[in-house]
């Protein structure tokens, strides 16, 4: 098999060459790092299960109109998605108080917000991906006024739709981190929603008993991550056919 290119190696994924122009192969590794990369582990089966997860809801999310870079998943752990400028943000919603914010401001985890609250990280690891507000991103030209204005009013759609769609799996949506691409098509730029999302970047928690269904089980050293995620695809009714089972041969479904 011909070699493919990296592009690009980060934490969790690994972005290939893609197998048309303006497109990238994204691969989903089982790696899980916290603390900007403070603390590592493998685990097996969690890249299956996010590959899975964020497909489905990034074509969700393409139903209700809003624009994406997924365009189809390839196989276990790979989706082709459409090549884009990535605007060095991680935009986290919240609906629901939890880490940084309680750290940061000492409110009570689980304390449910006045009104949804949207905040703004720039992505340099060497800086610990810093809080940043809408002046810096302007005047940094990270991005414009009109990107931003589109960035958040895509957020906003987004938090409403998965907030809801989650709630319907049992599950409450606490908070969750979105990046965004620029798409060039010939001489026109939209901003779509880029990268994953998954247990990996969501705050998800059982409405009944709060329960985390998310990366906190290995941040906080909780265990039971891959039946965590596995529980969210369940729910989502999306559960992968093998995720134990992967390249072990077949299995006999009875
Ligand atoms: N998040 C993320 N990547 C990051 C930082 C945060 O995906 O580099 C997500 C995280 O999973 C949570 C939300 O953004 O759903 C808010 O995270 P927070 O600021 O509370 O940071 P943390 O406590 O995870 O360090």
């Amino acid at each position: 098999m011909k070699r493919r290119r990296v592009i690009y190696e980060g934490k969790a994924k690994i972005l290939y060459e893609g197998t048309e122009p303006g497109t990238v192969i994204q691969y989903f590794k089982d790696d899980a790092t916290a603390g900007n990369g403070a603390k590592k582990d493998t685990i097996e089966g969690k890249g299956v299960l996010n590959n899975r997860i964020s497909e489905y809801l990034m074509t969700q999310l393409q139903g209700i109109g809003v624009p994406t870079h997924f365009v189809r998943r390839l196989n276990m752990r790979e989706q082709l998605i459409k090549e884009v400028e990535i605007i060095p943000l991680e935009v986290v919603v919240r609906n629901v108080a939890a880490g940084s914010m309680s750290k940061r401001l000492g409110i009570e985890e689980g304390t449910p917000l006045p009104r949804s609250i949207i905040e703004y990280y720039y992505k340099n690891d060497s800086l610990n991906d810093p809080w940043v507000s809408e002046e810096h991103i302007t005047a940094f030209g990270w991005a414009s006024p009109q990107d931003l204005d589109d960035m958040v009013n895509l957020t906003i759609r987004v938090n409403d739709f998965l907030s809801g769609l989650f709630l319907g799996a049992g599950i409450k949506l606490v908070d969750f981190k979105l990046e965004f691409g620029r798409l060039w098509e010939n001489d026109f730029m939209r901003i779509v929603l880029a990268d994953e999302i998954s247990p990996d970047n969501c705050r998800l928690w059982d409405v009944a008993t709060n329960e985390k269904l998310d990366k906190d089980r290995f941040r906080r050293d909780l265990g039971g991550v891959v039946e965590a995620y596995s529980e969210v695809a369940r729910r989502l009714g999306i559960m992968p056919e093998s995720v134990q089972g992967e390249n072990k041969g077949p299995v006999l479904v009875q």
